[in-house]
């Protein structure tokens, strides 16, 4: 998979994913992950990629050149996708989704975002990180790469399988343990350790129920609530939701 960054700020983008596991995976070929200086391609003496809003106000605005030419320049994997607290909100559904391409871009903004013909007439989608305003692009660009990247095959090892991870099925994860499995008086559940593998598999089930039941309970109205072999379980295990 190729996902090309258009940023201002490459080093940032750069040292996060040249790290750990998005590192690894750009090494071993499985990520292509390209950041692009959207400053290489201006041409004034001072690079300046930004400039006042018509109309007047506060801050300043990217310049339609320097995104255009850099697309222009580099023909990035499409969609090309501005990061933007107005975009559709990234989940894990949507994560999956971008998941499943063959590559896209990311367009990382600064100051007060980007020259509105950029949006009319070059960007194809809009993605946000959450209801919150960041100063620029780049941090929801490293959480865009990690959530998509540990999706593609193979960058993820089974010592970090993503198969029972929170919201792969509309719940919330079950709690893990590892040694000592007693550490200052706690002791590991015992169903845990009991070699018994059909019972650990119904106990964690049941104690995701019981989490997303606590603390996300519209993730599980989202499934239609509780159903009558979910509510077994919980009995089987003696939790009350
Ligand atoms: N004036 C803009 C507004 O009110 O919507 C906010 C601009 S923000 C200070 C600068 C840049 O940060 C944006 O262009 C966008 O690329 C990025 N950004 C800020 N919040 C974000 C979020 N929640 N999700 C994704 N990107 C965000």
């Amino acid at each position: 998979m190729r996902i090309d960054v258009l940023t201002i700020f490459p080093d940032l983008v750069e040292s996060f994913a040249g790290s750990s596991l998005l590192g690894r995976a750009r090494e071993r070929g499985l990520l292509d992950i390209r950041t692009h200086d959207l400053r290489s391609v201006a041409t004034d003496p001072h690079r300046s990629v930004d400039d006042s809003p018509f109309g007047g106000g506060a801050g300043m605005v990217l310049k339609p050149e320097p995104i255009f030419d850099t697309v222009e320049a580099v023909d990035p994997p499409r969609p090309i996708l501005y990061l933007s607290p107005a975009g559709r909100t990234l989940d894990q559904a949507y994560v999956a989704e971008l998941a499943g391409l063959d590559g896209f871009t990311l367009l990382c903004g600064r100051y007060e975002g980007i020259d509105e013909r950029v949006r009319e007439h070059l960007i194809d989608g809009e993605v946000s990180i959450g209801d919150y305003v960041l100063a620029g692009g780049e941090v929801a660009a490293a959480v865009v790469l990690e959530a998509v990247g540990r999706l593609v095959p193979g960058v993820v090892g089974n010592r970090e399988s993503v198969g029972d991870d929170t919201f792969s099925d509309g719940l919330l994860e079950y709690p893990h343990y590892t040694r000592p499995a007693s550490y200052r008086g706690w002791d590991v559940p015992a169903v845990l350790t009991s070699g018994d593998h059909g019972r650990v598999a119904r106990w964690r089930r049941a104690q995701a129920l019981l989490r997303t039941a606590r603390h996300r309970p519209d993730l599980l109205a989202a499934r239609g609530g509780l159903g009558p072999d979910d509510r077994a379980l919980l009995e089987e295990f003696d939790l009350q939701p």
